[in-house]
């Protein structure tokens, strides 16, 4: 007899703990759901939606671009990604730039380009990739490897040989690790899904200096703090500490998907033709909306906006931490990457949904964390709109 799927929902397979909220539509920082109520995304697709739903920009970009050319292949040269591959390159002060699809493959790359590249140099076995605990790098078999948390790797088989953690934030740790065999140090400048972890500027200073002793490169995973996220346009530029190689995706494409891998030179030159590839990387469509994201990102004012209205969020939430001790533990993050750390009074996931029935959308991270990650045109009577109610939820749950 042939086997009936009983509904569509049940026709996806279930990967996600889904919340039971469908949007139709979205507009600025809002979304609207198909029976018409509307929320405050605090969450943005997770780090995505950099510019909020449906900017005019991006509208018109993609309506413009998808009436010329869609998708050509890598077989060909595009006009677009070339111009896009230079911008990322300059601000990140880089030379090349490889584009994908997804975060974890811009982190698969980057291993892939780091190791190769200690191949050609030394043509020794130097493969070793030094990851923290508590990171996330994706969901691949490789990046799986290389993120911390055993849950994400159950059932999966052996892991990718090579990849070894240390606790994120200790550098004698790092340094009774790292060797001669090591390729790279793998960090996110702030961990996201770990927690809303940030690596301390001296942590990235001593990870510079390890890796340069001993040969090693410094990837930087910036899929979820890049792209303006944390007030500069990536979160390596605050503390002066110059990664080798930098994997983007997220924010990069505002909603679009597509990723991207910052590379020294030396570093992509080590990568020939054939060495890697992407049948979709870098299409003209996804390269004229980032194209577009990373327009509005430079324009005069953008990113003191998000500092100015990224500080006021702080303000309001350290006003929230000095009033309920009992729930907050600690605030971290930076610029529209914040968590508030909660005590055992309360969990990140009733928080979420008690903010929920109030209209805002919010993101749990690890170490039972509410992750905070508004589009960055959100305004100070948005951030009041938000805070009120997390007040509110706080005053309940008293
Ligand atoms: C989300 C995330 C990834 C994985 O990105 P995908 O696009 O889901 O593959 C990798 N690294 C970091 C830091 C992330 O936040």
């Amino acid at each position: 007899m042939e086997k009936q799927t009983p509904s569509y929902q049940d026709a996806s397979m279930p990967t996600y703990g889904r919340i039971d909220l469908s949007f139709v539509k979205g507009e600025g920082c809002y979304l609207v759901t198909d029976d018409g109520k509307r929320f405050l995304d605090c969450a943005s697709g997770i780090a995505v939606n950099t510019l909020g739903h449906c900017h005019p920009k991006l509208i018109e970009t993609l309506n413009k671009q998808s009436k010329m050319l869609w998708h050509t292949s890598n077989l060909y040269r595009i006009p677009e990604q070339e111009r896009l591959a230079y911008r990322l390159a300059k601000a990140c002060k880089l030379d090349q730039v490889f584009f994908c699809n997804s975060g974890a493959e811009a982190n698969e790359a980057s291993v892939k380009m780091a190791r190769r590249f200690q191949y050609r140099r030394n043509k020794v076995i130097k493969t070793n990739i030094l990851c923290a605990e508590g990171a996330f790098h994706g969901r691949t078999l490789g990046m799986l490897s290389a993120t911390s948390n055993p849950v994400y790797r159950e059932g999966f088989g052996e892991s990718v040989s090579g990849f070894e953690h240390v606790s994120f934030g200790n550098l004698k740790e790092l340094r009774n690790a790292i060797n001669e065999k090591t390729a790279a140090i793998m960090i996110e400048p702030i961990q996201g899904e770990g927690g809303v972890n940030v690596a301390a500027e001296r942590y990235l200073l001593g990870l510079r200096e390890a890796a340069d002793e001993f040969g090693a490169l410094l990837i930087a995973d910036e899929v979820q703090t890049g792209m303006g996220r944390t007030g500069t346009l990536f979160a390596f530029q605050q503390s002066g500490v110059q990664p080798d190689i930098v994997a983007l995706a997220k924010g990069l494409g505002g909603g679009f998907p597509v990723g991207a891998v910052v590379a020294r030179e030396e570093v992509g030159n080590a990568m020939g033709p054939g060495s890697h590839g992407s049948t979709f990387g870098g299409n003209p469509l996804a390269m004229a909306v980032a194209n577009c994201v990373l327009d509005v990102l430079e324009e005069d004012d953008f990113l003191q906006n998000v500092r100015d209205v990224s500080s006021y969020l702080e303000y309001r939430l350290n006003k929230l931490l000095v009033t309920y001790p009992k729930f907050i533990s600690q605030l971290k993050g930076l610029g529209f990457l914040r968590g508030i750390g909660l005590t055992k009074n309360l969990t990140a996931a009733d928080l979420s949904a008690a903010l929920r029935t109030r209209g805002i959308l919010t993101v749990p991270a690890g170490l039972n964390t509410l992750r905070i990650l508004p589009p960055l045109i959100i305004t100070k009577q948005e951030i009041d709109v938000f805070s009120d109610a997390l007040t509110e939820c706080f005053e309940e749950a008293s």
